[in-house]
């Protein structure tokens, strides 16, 4: 486990944290100047909302942070809840 740096916000270092939490994984943004990283989904799966939504970028200075990590973690848990929906 590389160490990750920490968001600047709060919320948002909350929202991440989660995401960890959830087995995401934390992309550096490197050379983007307005994305501070990115979260992957853990399932690369075609029947995981991955590659479109399950993939999310983590902005430095959103213009509302609160919501901004609220989004981060509306992704993560949709892809957990649809996650264990696909028993059939
Ligand atoms: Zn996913």
């Amino acid at each position: 486990m590389s160490k990750r740096k920490k968001h600047p916000d709060k919320d948002i270092e909350a929202a991440v944290a989660y995401a960890e939490s959830k087995k995401w994984t934390f992309k550096d943004a490197g050379k983007s100047a307005h994305a501070w990283g990115m979260l992957k989904c853990p399932k690369n799966k075609k029947d995981c909302r991955c590659g479109e939504f399950c993939i999310t970028s983590i902005w430095s200075t959103p213009k509302n942070p609160k919501n901004h990590a609220k989004q981060i973690v509306r992704i993560v848990d949709n892809c957990i809840y649809k996650d264990k929906e696909s028993g059939n």
